[in-house]
């Protein structure tokens, strides 16, 4: 059986929310990966199990365009008779999905944890609900069953031996209609690390105080919503859900649509100056203090490392 997955890069590299898609789609049968590419990561991908990865340059299709990207994967699923496609349960992996769904008419499960195929044209399927607050199992029956994966539930997994992997240089034809929504370019700045695969990340709250408090830090809702910080670095259930070693929290307060954006994360610091703050309670540690002397006398403490 074959199972299509979109793969998104960070950088030259597969996202790590990619690689989580890739291990689930391994345990259902042979993977084949789509990337808007210009070049495949071969390495990494044969690492992960990848059979074959079907290239579509940038000569072919430039920018970022979701319903153009759907009519790709469509195409590769009738041309490779797969049996699933999957994605990364990012906000790309979602829109696009989304959008396969509507194309082809078939059934879509968002942010899945756990996939199992149960015979036939039926697979079994626990996925975030209410932003990871509930689990809830479903049965989904199609004959190409279209989901994305929960960015911060399946581990990245390499095969267990790496695959023979070959790379298809493919050429959509694409209609004009389909690429009437485009991003063609990103703005100054967009670039660095990205929130949802970086491995530290350093939050700030309101309790910052303002837009000049953030040397390095990304955000809470409080502040995008102020305006202080821009939409794109807040985490949360309508913002980016992070899965960092470390997450340092100053001065916000842990509300649950927060928290449901770092929970995945594995160590909590929060730093706070009320000791009743809800985020204590999900922080491995905790500072009870102002960030405003604590962040300078961490920062020192780091250097002079
Ligand atoms: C539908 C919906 C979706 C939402 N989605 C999100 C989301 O995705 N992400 C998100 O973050 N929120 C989200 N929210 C908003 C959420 O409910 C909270 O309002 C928000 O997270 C609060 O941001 P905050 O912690 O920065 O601010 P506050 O709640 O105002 O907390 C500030 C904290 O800073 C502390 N503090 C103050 N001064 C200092 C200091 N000098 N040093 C140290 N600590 C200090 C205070 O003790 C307090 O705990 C959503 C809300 C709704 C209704």
């Amino acid at each position: 059986m074959t199972v299509l997955t979109l793969v998104e890069l960070d950088g030259a590299e597969p996202a790590d929310a990619s690689l989580r898609a890739v291990t689930l789609a391994r345990s259902l049968g042979d993977v084949n990966a789509v990337l808007f590419a210009d070049a495949a990561p071969r390495d990494t991908l044969a690492r992960y199990g990848v059979t074959d990865v079907f290239l579509i340059e940038r000569s072919a299709l430039e920018g970022y365009a979701p319903q153009a990207w759907a009519r790709v994967l469509a195409g590769l699923a009738a041309e490779t008779g797969a049996t699933a496609v999957l994605a990364a349960g990012t906000d790309r992996g979602n829109e696009v999905l989304a959008h396969l769904g509507a194309i082809t008419g078939l059934p879509m499960a968002a942010n899945c944890t756990l996939v199992t195929p149960d015979g036939g044209k039926t697979h079994r399927l626990v996925r975030h609900r209410w932003a990871g607050l509930l689990l809830e199992d479903a049965v989904m029956e199609a004959p190409v069953a279209l989901f994305t994966v929960a960015t911060d539930s399946v581990a990245s997994v390499s095969a267990a031996t790496p695959a023979a992997i070959q790379v298809h240089v493919h050429k959509p034809e694409l209609a004009e209609a389909d690429l009437v929504v485009r991003a063609v370019e990103s703005p100054a700045g967009a670039g660095g690390a990205s929130l949802a695969t970086a491995r530290v990340v350093v939050g700030g709250g309101r309790g910052v105080g303002g837009p000049e408090g953030f040397a390095a830090l990304e955000v809470s809702r409080g502040v995008t919503s102020e305006g202080w910080r821009p939409h794109k670095q807040q985490v949360g259930q309508t913002g980016t859900k992070i899965t960092p070693e470390l997450y340092l929290a100053c001065g916000i307060s842990g509300a649950i649509q927060h928290i449901a954006g770092c929970a995945g994360a594995k160590h909590i610091i929060a730093i706070n100056t009320d000791p009743g703050a809800p985020i204590l309670a999900h922080a491995d540690y905790a500072v009870v203090g102002d960030l405003h002397q604590i962040i300078p006398a961490l920062v020192e403490a780091l250097r002079a490392r």
